[in-house]
Formats: C-alpha cells, structure tokens, sequence
C-alpha cells in the first residue's frame, strides 16, 4: 500500500518548496496540483478565452490533454497537448487564470482522476488547496501549511524578483489576497483545512525550519 501525504495551504505558503525537499528526503514523489490549473490556466489565455467564460472553458477541455511528467532530476513536468509548459505556467497572469479556472466544477472533475492515479502507484507528497478534503481523503498524513498573507506575498515577490520578473510588492499582496478569497470562497472544494489536519503555520520560520517541523511531523506519524 502507498503512503499519501496531502499539504494545503494558501497560496505562498510555501507548500512546494518545502513539500519538494521533504519528498527528496524521504524518497517520494512531489506532486505540484496547482501546476495542473495553472496548464489550464495557460491554455485559455493563450486561445484568447476569458477566464471567467466557464461554457467556453469547459468547450475547451474536450481537445486538451494535460499530462505529468518526471525529468531526469525527479522533477515534476506538466505537458499540455504533449508540449512541456512547466515555466511557462509561472506568471502572475497565469497565477489568476489558474485562480479562476478553478472554480469551475468541472475543471476539477477534468484534473481528478489523473491525480488520484497518480497516489496509486507511488509513495507521494501532493500539494494544493483540496488533497486532503477532496483528492486524497484518505491520506496518511494531512497538513494545512499557512502564514499570514504578507509574509506570503514578501516570499512571492522575492522569487519573481529572483525570475528577473519586473513586479511592484503591492501588486503580489493584492494578487496573493485576492486568491485567498476566491480560493476559500468557491462552492467546489474550497481552500479549508481538513478535520483532521495539522495545522501548521510558517510566518516565524525559516525554510530550514519549515521542513525540519514538517519532517518531523511525517516521520512521527508514518
Ligand atoms: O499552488 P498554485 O499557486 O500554483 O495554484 C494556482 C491556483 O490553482 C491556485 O490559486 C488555486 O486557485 C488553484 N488550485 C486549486 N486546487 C489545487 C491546487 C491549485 O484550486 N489543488
């Protein structure tokens, strides 16, 4: 039997960073949900769809095929119609395509049994706002990675700065709040911790420290 780990969080918390690296140490895959999205995200901005035109969305998915990959590095890779989008999704642009495609019930039926599959045959830590309520349920271990909205949105912007993308802080608070909002507001699995979640929040702490509290979190439950 596979072992699950399901981490939700809002967005800049950090999930994939640490998910990744705790993953590496213990020898599972990492799988980044919000890149699913994010490729639906992208295929409707670059056919000129509006990503609020939930009937054009929805048209749009039955000649789209979205696949996951893994590199020579065990990186994840997302293909859409065969061709690798993996850097391409990383734009704030993209970031509240994604935002809204998702709200769409039928976008996240489309994206759910290629996540599920992918729990079956592998040792996994998945990332997103719905693995432990909806995706994975039955997960071993469940966390709700969280921290306040500006420590979220300093992390963001330093990483896009990093990109050498030319954004204004104020500008990633406000894209990071108004995610907030429609992620937890939406009627199909929104953003909220599962009951039996472990809540943890990182605005105190490091990346070292992220993962040393999340590693010790697995290690203790596995
Ligand atoms: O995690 P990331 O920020 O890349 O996700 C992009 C968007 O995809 C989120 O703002 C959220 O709206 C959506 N998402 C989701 N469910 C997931 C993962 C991401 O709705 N499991």
């Amino acid at each position: 039997m596979n072992i699950a780990i399901a981490i939700d969080g809002p967005a800049g918390a950090g999930k994939s960073t640490i998910a990744k690296l705790a993953a590496k140490s213990l020898g599972f895959i990492y799988v980044d949900t919000g890149a699913l999205y994010r490729t639906i995200g992208l295929c409707a901005y670059r056919n000129n769809i509006c990503s609020k035109d939930v009937d054009a969305i929805i048209k749009m998915l039955e000649d789209m095929k979205v696949e996951l990959a893994f590199n020579e590095n065990h990186e994840q890779i997302v293909l859409l119609n065969g061709e690798d989008v993996s850097s391409l999704i990383r734009t704030p642009e993209i970031s509240m395509y994604a935002s809204d495609v998702s709200a769409i019930p039928r976008v996240r039926a489309f994206l759910l049994d290629l996540q599920r599959n992918m729990a079956k045959t592998n040792n996994i830590i998945m990332d997103g706002r719905d693995i432990g309520t909806v995706v994975l349920p039955d997960a071993k271990i469940k966390i709700f990675l969280t921290a306040s909205a500006k420590v979220r949105a300093k992390r963001r912007y330093d990483e896009l700065i990093e990109k050498g993308m030319d954004v204004k802080f104020e500008d990633v608070l406000s894209d990071v709040e108004t995610r907030d909002y429609n992620d937890s507001h939406r009627e199909v699995a929104p953003l909220k911790p599962a009951d039996d979640s472990i809540i943890v929040d990182t605005s105190d702490l490091d990346l070292e420290q992220s993962v040393e509290k999340l590693l010790s979190i697995m290690k203790e439950r596995m």
